[in-house]
């Protein structure tokens, strides 16, 4: 098992792709802190875990909140002993060109998509350190690499996304903390229709993605899963993209 006797944490972690890596990881054998705002969804990842016989704890986080990630990251502690895996996974979409994103819709997807991943791993360095180093893995996108045509504040969130990484990747490397950013394109999940909401608009866009077709969200977690275990061992601050070809073009 690739993560045997490690201790993860993930963020919107109740559906799509944060629902996929937790379930993956736990079946690699990791114990699993499963979070998100979505408390029934949620719990039903946690239960879908434990009955498959893996280690899950689902718990509300709102990653916005420095005071919910401190609680969270002391309950995964206290129930699992150590904290070696952080996925910042969590993030919501708003379909707008500049002129049309309200400061109010650009604060909302900064905060979450920006500020939680920031919020996050400043909540879980202390106890990587304590525990000898850690691995952090943020989820930015392709859109975090190019631009969109409506994708105003969450290009920019995903390109704030990217460079966090990197900053924080010189500047924990030496206590043995890696932390790398992945970059899906587009992978069919709860936010397609935030990003697609026009009819035919997902259909004309499949076919201009090199490999044809969208990505499952088992794709994006098994690229999660080997920057989160020991085999990435000599990589932080690097890209994983994960695109179909998209920004290869
Ligand atoms: P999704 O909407 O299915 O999942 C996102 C999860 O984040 C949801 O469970 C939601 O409840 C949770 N969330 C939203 N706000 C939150 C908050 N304040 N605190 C905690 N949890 C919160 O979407 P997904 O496609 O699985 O997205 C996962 C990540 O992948 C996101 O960061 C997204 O930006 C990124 N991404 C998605 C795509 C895609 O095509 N779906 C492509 C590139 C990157």
């Amino acid at each position: 098992m690739r993560l045997r006797g490690k201790v993860a944490l993930i963020t919107g972690a109740a559906r799509g792709m944060g629902a996929a890596e937790a379930r993956l990881f736990a079946r690699e054998g990791a114990k699993v802190g499963l979070t998100d705002v979505l408390e029934d969804e949620g719990r039903l990842v946690e239960t879908e875990i434990i009955e498959a016989g893996g280690e899950g704890m689902f718990l509300r986080l709102d990653v916005t909140s420095a005071e919910e990630w401190g609680s969270v990251v002391d309950r995964v502690v206290d129930r699992f002993d150590r904290l070696d895996i952080l996925v910042n996974n969590a993030g919501i979409y708003h379909y707008a060109t500049l002129e049309q994103e309200s400061e109010e819709d650009w604060d909302r997807v900064m905060d979450v998509n920006a500020k939680g991943v920031f919020l996050g791993m400043c909540a879980v360095l202390d106890v990587m350190r304590r525990g000898g180093g850690g691995s952090i893995v943020n989820i930015s996108s392709t859109a975090g690499m190019v631009g969109g045509p409506r994708s105003t504040a969450y290009n920019a969130s995903k390109g704030a996304v990217r460079l966090l990484t990197k900053s924080a990747a010189v500047q924990y490397a030496k206590e043995g903390i890696r932390v790398n950013s992945v970059h899906p394109g587009l992978t069919i999940t709860g936010m397609t229709p935030f990003a697609f909401p026009n009819p035919g608009q997902l259909e004309s866009h499949i076919p201009r993605v090199p490999l044809g077709r969208s990505a499952q969200p088992e794709e994006i977690a098994y690229g999660v899963l080997f920057l989160a275990s020991d085999e990435s061992s000599y990589m932080t601050g690097s890209e994983l993209v994960i695109d179909g070809g998209w920004t290869a073009q």
